[in-house]
C-alpha cells in the first residue's frame, strides 16, 4: 500500500470512530438489524416484574414486549444484561439496538436517547420498615435513603437540581434495588425509593418486616430507548400501538403484575408471547 492510500485509509477509519458506531447505524438501523438477523436489547434483569431471571432466563413485561418487536421486524431477540447505569452508554456505544428497562422517560436522558411512545405509568414509591420512623413522603426530610444507582429514585433523591421538595440527609446507591432493601431490613437505611411495581414485589418477599407507602415520590412514564435519530422507534412504536389496541398489553401487564396467584394467566402471556 502506497503512503497517500494508507494515509486515505486511516482517516476513513479516524472518521468512522469518530462518529461513532451508533451515529453510522442510527439511520438505516431497521435494515442493519434485519439484514444482521437479530435484534439487540439491553436492560438490567433485577426490576421484577419488567425483567428478571427465571433460572437463567430472563422473563418479564420488557421481555415480552421485546418478543414483540423483534417478531415485526422477523428477526431473533438477543438480550444482555448490565448495570442500569451502564444502558444508555451501551446503546451509544453501538453494543444494543434498544433499551427495555422499566426506563423512565426523561428531559436529561432525551439528551442521549430517543424514546419511543410511553407504554406504562409508575411512580417512585416509598418503602419503610413498618416499625420504622417514615410514616409518610415528608419524614424523608433528613434521613437516609437507598436508591438503585442511576435511576430516577436516584435521582430524585440526591436533588441535584433542586426540583424536589424533599431534602434527605443522604442517598445510598446500590446496583440493585433488592440490596438497598437488604440494607433497610438490617437498619442501615431509614428508606428505600424506587419504583412501585417493583417495590410491591420486593416488600411481598418480606411483608412482615417492611411496606409500602400509599404516598408516591413522584410520577413518570416508562418508554423504549434507542439511539437518536434511529428508525427503529417507528417499528417500537407501531408494536406499541397494537398492543395496546388489541388488548394484549393489558394482558401481559396483569400476567405479571397480579399478585403471585394468578400463575395460569402468566403461563398463559408467556405462551402466547413464544
Ligand atoms: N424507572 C426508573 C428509571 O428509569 C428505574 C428503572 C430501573 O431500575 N430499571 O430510572
Amino acid at each position: 500500500m502506497n503512503m497517500k492510500k494508507m494515509t486515505a485509509v486511516l482517516l476513513a477509519g479516524a472518521m468512522t470512530m469518530a462518529m461513532g458506531a451508533s451515529a453510522v447505524m442510527a439511520e438505516g438501523e431497521v435494515e442493519a438489524i434485519k439484514a444482521a438477523g437479530k435484534v439487540v436489547m439491553t436492560t438490567n434483569a433485577e426490576f421484577e416484574p419488567f425483567e428478571f431471571k427465571d433460572g437463567e432466563e430472563i422473563v418479564g413485561i420488557d421481555v415480552e414486549i421485546a418478543k414483540k418487536i423483534a417478531e415485526k421486524l422477523g428477526v431473533e431477540l438477543e438480550i444482555t444484561d448490565i448495570a442500569f447505569d451502564s444502558l444508555i452508554p451501551s446503546l451509544n456505544a453501538g453494543k444494543a439496538d434498544f433499551i427495555a428497562a422499566g426506563m423512565t422517560a426523561t428531559d436529561e436522558r432525551r439528551k442521549n436517547v430517543d424514546f419511543s411512545d410511553d407504554y406504562f405509568n409508575a411512580s417512585q414509591t416509598i418503602i419503610t420498615a413498618i416499625d420504622g420512623e417514615v410514616k409518610s413522603r415528608a419524614d424523608l426530610e433528613g434521613k437516609i435513603v437507598g436508591v438503585q444507582q442511576g435511576t430516577t429514585g436516584d435521582i430524585y433523591c440526591t436533588n441535584e437540581d433542586g426540583s424536589s421538595d424533599i431534602s434527605v440527609a443522604e442517598v445510598r446507591r446500590y446496583p440493585k434495588g433488592m440490596d438497598a432493601v437488604s440494607d433497610l431490613l438490617a437498619g442501615r437505611v431509614d428508606a428505600v425509593v424506587i419504583d412501585d411495581f417493583p417495590a410491591k414485589k420486593l416488600v411481598e418477599k418480606n411483608a412482615d418486616k417492611i411496606m409500602t407507602l400509599d404516598e408516591a415520590m413522584t410520577e413518570e412514564t416508562y418508554a423504549i430507548a434507542v439511539p437518536l435519530g434511529s428508525d427503529l422507534t417507528e417499528v417500537v412504536n407501531e408494536v406499541i400501538k397494537e398492543l395496546n389496541e388489541s388488548g394484549e398489553m393489558d394482558k401481559i401487564v396483569s400476567a405479571y403484575i397480579s399478585d403471585g396467584t394468578d400463575e395460569a394467566a402468566e403461563e398463559e402471556a408467556s405462551s402466547d408471547a413464544a
